[in-house]
């Protein structure tokens, strides 16, 4: 799996490779600059070498987009209510009902990454249609495989105004951090016990990955609470009763304070890891966005003996990313790696003649002329404004909402009904 997929991508980034020099990105002044003393320097062309462009999906730049896209939509509707990791559980029926004779789950990537994309688009029907967390106004989810490899979505949903988290009493509802009562609810205590307990970690078990310099960085154990407190540095303090110490069904001796909060309705329903998180106030939220953004977390050093080198986005991007094989798995079955509920228009500020433009080195002359009768979504809104006096009550960051910008004419175009799925975002580029 992992070897067709490389093979898939290598085919992608060499077409990319390929045809960087048709296409480089330059501002029309510096265009017209460049043809001013074009007969000085033949050997200079504008641009720069080795570009790895956003289209590529999961590339830093991607990667950053997509983030950025996020931050649009939380300035719309403020910051998300919840945050929900779904992991996969390699134990489901659905995989081990069809893997072979002799086979485990890790021989089976492909089912692997099958099942729990058809998870999770349940998971998403629930959250999403049958508004199980109360009614959302935006969702987006991204899959992030680990290193050895099973994929989990991170779920950032921002919750219509009267279904906030903003109650003691609404929180509990929604999460709960204790082990339930093996008598009174044992399928749902035994799902805990296998799923949501973190560790133990200690000072004598520093080999575990929570483990950051003799300390547990998800800051287990937990202290008791009695009752929940809505707000403390960003989250809030789940109740934690201590109510002694109980031993697992599969040994373990422990109490509440090593539960990793989760929905009851949840855990029951998908049996599996289920993180169920309340963001209490906005300094979470970029956290949280950069951690779901983060990209790989693989570090790439070059050392050189040359002053100068080759600046080849792609080459860095292959050295310096893991593959494994339900992520393989994922891709070559082309399974969304992030998705949201809002589209997002970038719009274009620019100073007079400093828009980008994308050209052939070859013809320049010709990019420079096109451009100069060419509307950016900037200029077309000024052209808009001048001609559609309805329009003069829009900010340029709203305009999205009623008119479509029309890539071939270059031109805002009124949209029959108001549409509120499409949010703007100004972007400015270097
Ligand atoms: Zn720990």
């Amino acid at each position: 799996f992992v070897d067709a997929y490389i093979k898939t991508e290598a085919n992608r980034l060499n077409y990319i490779r390929q045809n960087q020099k048709l296409l480089r990105v330059e501002k029309y002044k510096g265009l017209m600059d460049h043809l001013a003393s074009e007969n000085t320097d033949p050997q200079f062309t504008p641009g720069q070498p080795f570009i790895l462009p956003s289209t590529f999906s999961g590339s830093p730049r991607n990667m950053h987009q997509n983030y950025q896209d996020a931050m649009a939509i939380v300035r719309k509707y403020g910051k998300p209510d919840l945050f929900i990791t779904m992991t996969c559980n390699p134990k489901w029926e659905e995989i081990t009902e069809n893997l072979h004779k002799g086979q485990t789950s890790e021989f089976r990537p492909d089912l692997v990454a099958r099942v729990f994309h058809l998870k999770l688009k349940q998971l998403l029907q629930d959250i999403c249609k049958e508004h199980i967390l109360g009614i959302p106004l935006a969702k987006i989810h991204v899959i992030e495989f680990q290193k050895r490899g099973l994929p989990h979505a991170h779920i950032l949903l921002i919750l219509a105004e009267e279904h906030k988290p903003k109650t003691t009493e609404l929180i509990d509802k929604i999460v709960c951090a204790e082990i339930p009562d093996i008598q009174k609810f044992p399928r749902l205590h035994s799902i805990v016990a296998k799923h949501m307990i973190h560790g133990p970690c200690n000072n004598t078990t520093l080999n575990l990955p929570c483990m950051v310099s003799g300390k547990c960085s998800k800051e287990f154990p937990k202290s008791f609470q009695n009752e929940t407190i809505q707000n403390c540095d960003g989250y809030p303090k789940y109740r934690r009763r201590d109510n002694g110490v109980g031993t697992l069904s599969h040994g373990k001796i422990i109490n509440n304070s090593w539960v990793v909060p989760y929905n009851p309705f949840l855990l029951l329903k998908y049996n599996s890891h289920i993180n169920v998180e309340v963001c209490a106030s906005i300094k979470s939220v970029k956290y949280l966005f950069k951690y779901v953004y983060k990209g790989h977390d693989c570090a790439n050093v070059l050392i050189t003996e040359h002053k100068t080198s080759q600046h080849d986005e792609i080459k860095t991007f292959t050295d310096s990313r893991y593959v494994t094989a339900p992520e393989a798995a994922w891709r070559l079955n082309a399974f969304e790696m992030h998705h949201q509920t809002h589209t997002i228009q970038r719009l274009e500020v620019h100073l007079p003649d400093e828009q980008s433009i994308v050209f052939h080195p070859k013809n320049i002359t010709i990019a420079v002329e096109t451009a100069k009768t060419k509307d950016t979504t900037l200029t077309a809104w000024f052209k808009l404004n001048a001609e559609h006096p309805p329009a003069n009550s829009i900010l340029y960051i709203d305009i999205p909402m009623y008119y479509t910008f029309n890539k071939k004419q270059r031109q805002w175009k009124q949209r029959k009904t108001e549409n509120n799925k499409t949010i703007g975002r100004i972007v400015f580029k270097t």
